[in-house]
């Protein structure tokens, strides 16, 4: 891609992190290496307003955990922008979004990551039509979800024009790249990463964690070993 780049680049990437694992840092790894970006934000959700449920472990354990699965990652940061508010209401992604590009250096540019799942339940959030112009999006390819759907996954008013493909200079990873449109005729740049093939969800691990956690190098390919680390000490998911 060889668009002009001035300032920082920032990648949002929300989640559970109910715990984070491989198929998370895989998505934030080609993302940053894919679209150039200085730092991914790994920022766990304190109540996820389409989780009535809400998540398993504590948001102070989903972040300590997320802290260690990122450790020693360069660009990778945690953030606290979604952690749960005093007044218990839902974080609303578009409003972090606001609020982090409002915070960016003059120059800066901020994405949003996500996984083609979290893409098809796009137009239920809050806002949806307006996410992908505060934020571009980069949607991550994941066992199951089919991409052929996303079109008709989008918002309410947004429309989709084909682009073209690429990635970044020294990198392997493809990047294809599409315009989004709202009825105002705004565009914004739509980016998807159709390569990415982690067969790991944080709800099978939850499900299984006996198992992962004995499984040696088999669960190694799902967990960091310091979150099966903290999992195992602090008793989580059992
Ligand atoms: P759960 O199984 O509990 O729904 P999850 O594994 O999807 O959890 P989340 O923390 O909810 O994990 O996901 C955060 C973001 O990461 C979402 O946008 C999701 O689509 C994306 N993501 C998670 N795992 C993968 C994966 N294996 N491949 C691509 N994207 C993923």
């Amino acid at each position: 891609m060889n668009e002009e780049r001035s300032g920082r680049r920032i990648g949002f990437f929300g989640g559970s992190f109910d715990p984070p694992h491989m198929g998370h840092l895989a998505v934030a790894r080609a993302a940053r290496a894919g679209l150039g970006l200085d730092t991914i934000l790994f920022t766990p959700v304190g109540a996820q307003p389409l989780k009535p449920g809400g998540a398993t472990a504590s948001f102070e354990d989903r972040a300590a955990m997320t802290r260690l699965a990122i450790a020693g990652e360069p660009g990778f940061e945690l953030s606290l922008a979604d952690a749960p508010k005093p007044s218990g209401a839902p974080n609303y992604t578009l409003d972090t979004l606001i609020s982090l590009r409002a915070g960016l250096a003059p120059g800066g540019t901020l994405f949003c990551l996500m996984g083609a799942d979290a893409f098809l339940g796009l137009k239920d959030w809050r806002g949806a039509d307006r996410i992908p112009f505060v934020a571009p999006l980069i949607v991550a390819s994941r066992p199951g979800q089919a991409l052929e759907g996303l079109e008709a996954a989008l918002p309410l008013g947004l429309s989709m024009e084909s682009g073209g493909s690429g990635d970044a200079a020294g990198s392997d990873i493809e990047v294809r790249v599409s315009v989004l449109r709202n009825a105002a005729g705004d565009s914004t740049p739509f980016y998807l990463l159709p390569g990415l093939d982690v067969d790991v969800s944080a709800s099978e691990i939850r499900r299984q964690v006996q198992a992962v956690l004995g499984s040696g190098q088999a669960g190694a390919a799902l967990l960091p070993e310091a979150v099966a680390g903290y999992i195992r000490s602090h008793g989580l998911y059992q």
